[in-house]
């Protein structure tokens, strides 16, 4: 019988003991035999948590890449190391550079780090997505998100360019989703086209279905009060029945959602897994 897993390889939060934590995200996703890594991480914990979790990187069939954030792929190329021939999900623009303004108007590059397109073809089946696809048979990507509440942003100073004069969107955004019999599990990476988008997208690819579990990090760190409360709104009004706020979610929203969500919301530290009926 099919079945679905999600295991937590690299959170911002840890609390078993040989674990590592770091700002970053990566998920192990077993649907039935297919597995798959979404995300990497900055690339210091992936490997080390993976082998003390017993999670066999070597076999990942498929690497997502939820877009190009270097808390997302900065472990890639152990990934790759170890899964030979996996196939990689991406948009293109998830290897476009990418960069953060500091408070005092310089730049830090934030994209990929170690590898470029060349070095990842030479490694693995890359493979764009540009629009939503099936990756096998229960999980699916969405590809890039439409953008169109009026409440949410890509959340941060983002640019494409070193000098800070073009805006970085991040069309390279996407996000996945399992199908279960309780309803759609949603595996968000940064949510940078907002965690609404991506809900009421996913929403309208699998003709409405009840969301149940939403998963991952939902960048509202820097939230103000009104895309808060109108988030809460509409989480409201999806009627998700289990949120689990992680990463780049920040401390403040994360505690706005338990307080306006009681009992249904989960903490996910490295090491938690999530066990799904198919
Ligand atoms: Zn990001
Ligand atoms: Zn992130």
């Amino acid at each position: 019988m099919t079945y679905a897993r999600i295991t937590i390889l690299v959170e911002n939060t840890v609390r078993d003991r040989g674990l590592l934590a770091e700002h970053g995200l990566a998920f192990w996703i077993e649907r039935g035999s297919t597995l798959i890594l979404f995300d990497t991480g900055q690339g210091q914990a992936l490997r080390g948590n993976a082998w003390k979790l017993g999670i066999p990187l070597q076999l990942a069939d498929a690497v997502i890449l939820s877009h190009g954030h270097y808390d997302h792929t900065g472990g890639l190329r152990d990934a790759l190391d170890m899964a030979r021939d996996a196939f990689v999900f991406a948009h293109p623009a998830a290897f476009a550079p990418k960069y953060a303004r500091n408070t005092d108007g310089t730049a830090r590059a934030i994209g990929i780090p170690q590898l470029d397109e060349r070095a990842v073809r030479d490694r693995a089946r890359l493979t764009w997505v540009h629009g939503p696809r099936q990756i096998c048979e229960g999980l699916h990507l969405t590809g890039p998100v439409p953008r169109l509440t009026d409440f949410e942003d890509t959340g941060g100073a983002f640019f494409a360019d070193e000098v800070c004069l073009r805006p970085d969107e991040l069309p390279d955004d996407q996000a996945a989703f399992l199908e279960t019999s309780a309803g759609t599990v949603v595996i968000l990476g940064c949510a940078h086209a907002g965690v609404i988008n991506t809900l009421r997208y996913v929403r309208h690819l699998t003709d409405h279905r009840p969301i149940h579990t939403v998963i991952g990090g939902m960048h509202l760190i820097s939230a103000g009060e009104n895309r808060m409360r109108r988030t809460v709104e509409e989480l409201r009004r999806l009627e998700v029945k289990q949120l689990l706020p992680m990463h780049c979610t920040g401390f403040d929203a994360a505690a706005r959602l338990w307080r306006e969500f009681p009992g249904r919301c989960l903490s996910c530290p490295v090491g938690g897994r999530i066990d799904l009926s198919p």
